[in-house]
């Protein structure tokens, strides 16, 4: 892996909202009063453009999301039906899915339909999931990215700092995730709503860095600095890529805007940091 180069990916919310889930860092459960937007089933003209446009500025991978627990045969069928169509019409675009809990059949029939890594979160360590979720287990989620290996997919797990763990809380939880052996770990940092439990995150920009350090000097590969990017850091963005950061999310969040793909291009232009052609 050439840290030198800079990965772009994008994230699409193609069903929105609603989730009967309790997770407290999380604006698409229904549990919290949140003023997000809701849909079901984006169409496909509107996926496409948004994977078009975000291919043209440099994302090697788009990543096709759904709120809600996990899988259902509906939720399989809309998907698989747009990562067909999008693989198509943008063949060399590295496909991602996000839809939750997966078995070995579901996440087989999203392989087949085009989809070459899933994502799935462990959120945090096992021994602090209680305090930010309630309905569903830490276990599950992690069977889930037992079951991306075991289809051959590529796992994308990681999570969200900020929600009150401690320094002990996230060692353990990176040490989970590097017992799956991903291939790139995204992590998030807590983007406060009013209307979510969690209150705003008590992380300093310097220790955001320090975090992305600690993560670096155990992992080789792709660590990609997801959500809450830019309200965490604000213009100190940049220095994630000297903590070690190696990749990015450009354009839109899943319910919050991202700064312009261009603003993120210009800045990668200006440290002088290429950006990646190709997932190797
Ligand atoms: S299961 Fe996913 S979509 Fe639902 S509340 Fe939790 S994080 Fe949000």
């Amino acid at each position: 892996m050439n840290n030198n180069k800079i990965f772009l990916c994008a994230i699409n919310n193609i069903e929105s909202g609603g989730c009967s889930e309790d997770c407290k860092f999380c604006t698409q459960s229904s549990r919290y009063q949140t003023d997000i937007e809701k849909y079901k089933n984006k169409s496909f003209e509107q996926i496409l453009n948004d994977a078009k446009f975000l291919n043209e500025k440099g994302a090697l991978g788009f990543c096709l999301v759904t709120a809600g627990k996990g899988l259902n045969d509906r939720k399989l069928k809309y998907v698989s039906q747009i990562a067909e169509k999008l693989k198509k019409e943008l063949p060399d675009l590295n496909l991602i899915a996000c839809n939750g809990t997966a078995s070995v059949e579901q996440l087989r029939v999203l392989k087949n339909s085009g989809i070459s890594s899933y994502n799935h979160n462990l959120e945090s360590a096992e021994s602090f999931y209680n305090e930010i979720c309630t309905t569903h287990t830490w276990r599950e989620r992690y069977e889930t990215c037992e079951n991306v290996k075991n289809v051959g997919l590529n796992l994308c797990t990681g999570g969200i700092v900020g929600l009150g763990e401690n320094d002990e809380v996230r060692e353990e939880f990176f040490n989970e995730i590097l017992s799956l052996e991903p291939n790139s770990i995204p992590i998030n940092f807590y983007h406060h709503n009013e209307a979510l439990p969690i209150p705003k995150t008590d992380l300093t920009i310097n220790k955001g860095l320090e975090i992305i350090k600690n993560l670096r000097n155990k992992f080789n590969g792709r660590i990609m600095i997801a959500g809450g990017r830019e309200s965490f850091f604000g213009e100190n963005d940049w220095q994630i890529f000297q903590a070690g950061a190696n990749s990015i999310v450009i354009g839109n969040y899943l319910t919050t805007k991202g700064i312009s793909a261009d603003h993120d291009l210009n800045v990668l232009k200006k440290l002088n940091l290429k950006i990646a052609k190709s997932c190797q």
